[in-house]
């Protein structure tokens, strides 16, 4: 159908300059548009009312036949007024329409149609103001109802829309190869396209509709795989010895087998394919991902290259630098903290040993990425938590090198098979196993009454020498955050934790006292810490069993499992205190979902049936095309299109074989609204 998506629309007959500039304001500029421009709902003309049951007010459709001439009186202010008598079995009715002059000669005398309007009694019968009508042969009883914009009436549209149709050639090409077809059946693009705009019954809708899902889903698929292939420079970054083995074995543990799978994905990605690695490994909270790094850089150095670890806050990257430095003791491997908080003397010392080469590993923050920050030979970029960062960050980072390969890491579990939309352009590996030895973190759900006892409860860890977060409570933008946690903390010190040593942690802290409170808190200094959500991500303190949740409702589940994730991450039983006093149904379904279940794909599925996907490509700044029918919580659609996009892929990697020229073009036609470009 490309060829239509060339014909402006004035090339029909009803539509003007103007009015094309009405659809315009729709977004349909050419016929092809048009055709694409599916019904928002449908009217179903197929229940008649009887004139004689008419109900004042209410809207209905009746079958009647006009029985007099149209008398128009002309109003002031220049309006028109037509009345028109119309009559069934059961009784008579006067339409009126104001300001048509066509109406007399679109309802003939004698001749019956179908109205669809609220009925209204105005003390001697009933009238209709304005109703839609169709002639009684030629409507379907499923009408469709468009999107509309000033000056633009779904007859209008409706009318546009019957015209491109009927341009449509006898045969149009399907974009779906009939194996496709025939394999999912589904219909054919003619039919879908007739039966989304006027669907002769229920059915024939569905199928339309199934057919056209389906398509827009493949078509989406198959671009956002094919943007993973296309626009790889070749790289020269070649790590032939596997070194991973040596540096596992010097590990305190034993990595899980998903955790090797991953170590193993990896090396093999970089081993000497002409093109960079470009993955994501995505593992739950404490899943064990630190260790995955640490063990690819000491491969990445050991091959003779530099490798850069980018984390989202300074917290994260001093921890992942102590990590590594015990990891990496006597391996004669220099390793380097980047960040922010470094005094300019002390970075620009970092910075030189960069770039000489000196130092084989780099940690840091957002300061990597800094023009003054040049690599010797950068080989592997790192990028922790990556939903921190937009997807130009990331890439600045590999442009630090010479097409080094690339590996991303989110603890933000979504469900697969959005999953493979969202990161369609990278390869991916789930760690889907957790290091043994890890109890559940048990989850409670209070409200405030209660959060006296819990406070003793908090109290009893800390006897025993564990410790514990306490997050605050969200404040309204009106308020004032700080002043939020230092009065929170101030009211324990002064109150229920009078001798337990508490911390503040928050944002707007300047990096210096961050590192010193997490370090106290890491040395067991300090017992609680009263904090903001910086400790969502990557904290790692084993020490740690209680993690307390205020006003808990207003999180997402997939935020409050991340800040669950802080905890049981040690030998001992540990604790997610939910506190909230909103007793809203829906609320408390939605937070008892979190004591019911420690796995944070079932809470990302939950979250993506309560919330709808958007939360899982708001934060994503990579603007996805626009869907016009599809709608990504349509799981079982969203498998059955990727389970083709692979056979066909499978057929011919670029889609270049003659029999899918059609989807092609449909696939440059919906990712050209996302402003890319596709060969
Ligand atoms: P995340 O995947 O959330 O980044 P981390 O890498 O911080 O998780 O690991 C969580 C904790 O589990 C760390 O304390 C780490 O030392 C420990 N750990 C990682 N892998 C294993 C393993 N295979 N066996 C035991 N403990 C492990
Ligand atoms: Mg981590």
């Amino acid at each position: 159908m490309p060829s239509l998506y060339e014909v402006p629309l004035t090339a029909l007959s009803g539509v003007g300059q103007k009015r094309a500039e009405l659809f315009a304001k729709l977004n349909i500029r050419t016929v092809g548009d048009l055709i694409r421009f599916y019904p928002r709902s449908y009217e179903n003309w197929a229940e008649l009312t009887p004139i004689v049951d008419l109900t004042h007010g209410e809207k209905c459709v009746i079958r009647a036949r006009v029985m007099g001439a149209v008398s128009v009186v002309r109003l002031s202010g220049n309006r028109l007024m037509a009345k028109v008598p119309v009559a069934d079995d059961t009784g008579y009715l006067t339409l009126v329409f104001f300001n048509n002059k066509y109406i007399s000669s679109m309802l003939k005398y004698g001749e019956e149609y179908l109205f669809m309007g609220k009925a209204a009694h105005d003390g001697y019968g009933f009238q209709m103001v304005s109703p839609e009508f169709s002639p009684v042969d030629k409507s379907g009883a499923i009408m469709p109802v468009y999107n509309l914009t000033a000056g633009l009436t779904n007859r209008v549209v409706v009318h546009a829309v019957k015209e491109a149709l009927s341009m449509l050639p006898e045969t149009i090409r399907d974009p779906l190869p009939y194996q496709i077809l025939r394999q999912y059946d589904l219909c054919t693009l003619s039919y879908a396209l007739q039966h989304i705009h006027f669907p002769t019954d229920q059915s024939a809708l569905e199928r339309a509709r199934t057919r056209l899902v389906f398509e827009e889903l493949l078509v989406l698929n198959l671009g956002m795989r094919m943007m993973r292939t296309r626009a790889r420079e070749r790289t020269s970054v070649r790590m032939t010895e596997d070194y991973t083995g040596a540096f596992i074995e010097r590990l305190p543990f034993t990595l899980t087998s998903a955790q090797r799978r991953a170590v193993a994905d990896c090396v093999a990605d970089m081993k000497d394919h002409s093109y960079p690695m470009n993955r994501l490994i995505q593992g739950d909270v404490g899943s064990g991902k630190t260790a995955v790094c640490a063990a690819l850089c000491y491969h990445c150095v050991k091959n003779g290259y530099q490798a850069a670890f980018m984390a989202p806050t300074e917290i994260l990257a001093r921890q992942h630098y102590d990590t590594f430095s015990k990891m990496f003791d006597e391996t004669g491997i220099s390793i380097e903290l980047l960040t922010g908080a470094l005094s300019s003397a002390e970075k620009k010392r970092v910075r030189a040993r960069i770039e000489t080469g000196e130092s084989d590993i780099v940690i840091g923050t957002h300061a990597l990425l800094s023009e003054s920050t040049v690599f010797d030979r950068l080989g592997l970029a790192l990028t922790d938590e990556q939903h921190r960062f937009g997807v130009e960050q990331r890439s600045r980072l590999s442009d630090k090198g010479e097409h080094p390969h690339v590996l991303v890491l989110s603890a933000t579990p979504i469900p697969r098979t959005l999953g493979l939309i969202i990161y369609g352009d990278l390869d991916v590996t789930v760690i889907d196993e957790m290091p043994p030895g890890r109890t559940e973190v048990k989850t409670l759900l209070i409200d405030s009454e209660k959060r006296h006892r819990a406070m003793g409860f908090i109290r009893d860890q800390i006897i025993e020498g564990r410790q514990c977060y306490i997050v605050t409570p969200l404040v309204d933008e009106s308020e004032n955050e700080l002043s939020n946690v230092n009065d929170y903390a101030a009211e324990l010190m002064l109150g229920e934790f009078r001798n337990i040593p508490v911390g503040i942690l928050h944002g707007k802290m300047k990096p210096r006292d961050k590192e010193e409170v997490m370090s106290l808190f890491s040395n067991n200094e300090i017992s609680v810490l009263v904090s903001t959500t910086v400790v969502e991500v990557g904290v790692d303190i084993k020490n740690a069993t209680v993690m307390m949740i205020e006003n808990a409702e207003r999180f997402g589940l997939s935020q409050l499992h991340q800040l669950r994730g802080r905890v049981g991450r040690g030998e001992h039983q540990s604790y997610c205190i939910l506190v909230s006093d909103n007793q809203g149904d829906a609320t408390r379904r939605r937070l008892s979902t979190m004591c019911r279940t420690n796995n944070g794909f079932e809470i990302a599925d939950e979250d993506l049936r309560l919330r709808g996907p958007g939360d899982f490509f708001g934060s994503r700044q990579h603007g996805l095309p626009k869907l016009s029918i599809a709608d990504f919580s349509d799981i079982e659609t969203l498998e059955r299109s990727q389970q083709a996009a692979a056979t066909l892929l499978q057929l011919s990697p670029d889609l270049s074989v003659d029999s899918l020229r059609g989807l092609r073009a449909e696939i440059r036609q919906l990712f050209l609204s996302a402003g890319e470009t596709l060969n």
